[in-house]
């Protein structure tokens, strides 16, 4: 058990289950993008952790850039996307890979839509560690999913709760306090 400001939380997901997910959708993503030079396309600030583990395995030439947009409070979503730090990058006829955290209302993916829609990108498919299909509200597809979870509210592996809890190597979810 931990403690994050006010709130407590319990183990939830083992790193050893974390890293086999992202050894499975790796080798997905190698398969799909054999030959060509992708742009990973990370969303800060809870993607840093997962993105460089995908980065890492991938094994042709890919670029790699960052967008910061940022939706939650607390422990809910706003259901507001603001971005805090925009792309200053070229993605006219690329096939870029959007890498998320965790996809849980959709309301990001609707707002990173809307960016990659303006920069006349070739494709662009989206990969996520974590999603939430009971928050789900959107169409948007989601191509590589690392692990389908309840709506439960976790942290670790990259994921915050007001700022802290970012570094846990390990998921833990809110216990009912
Ligand atoms: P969406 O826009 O799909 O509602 O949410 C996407 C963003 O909200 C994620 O990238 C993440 O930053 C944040 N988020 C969603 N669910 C959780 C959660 O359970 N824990 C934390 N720490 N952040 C979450
Ligand atoms: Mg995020």
């Amino acid at each position: 058990m931990i403690q994050l400001h006010d709130l407590r939380f319990e183990p939830f997901i083992s790193e050893e289950r974390i890293t086999a997910s992202i050894d499975k959708i790796s080798e997905q993503i190698n398969r799909d993008y054999k030959g060509k030079t992708p742009v990973f396309l990370g969303i800060l600030n809870g993607a840093f952790m997962f993105a460089s583990e995908i980065i890492k395995r991938f094994e042709g030439d890919c670029e790699v850039a960052f967008v910061k947009l940022g939706s939650y409070k607390g422990t809910s979503s706003t259901g507001k996307v603001d971005t805090m730090m925009g792309l200053n990058m070229s993605l006219e006829n690329r096939h870029v890979i959007v890498i998320e955290d965790i996809v849980d209302t959709g309301n990001t993916l609707a707002a990173i839509d809307g960016i990659l829609k303006s920069k006349d990108v070739a494709d662009y498919k989206t990969v996520t560690l974590f999603f939430k299909p009971g928050a789900y509200q959107k169409e948007y597809n989601v191509e590589y999913i690392g692990m389908e979870i309840p709506n439960d509210f976790i942290v670790g592996y990259g994921l915050d709760y007001n700022g802290l809890g970012r570094n846990l190597s390990q998921v833990y979810k809110l216990k009912e306090q």
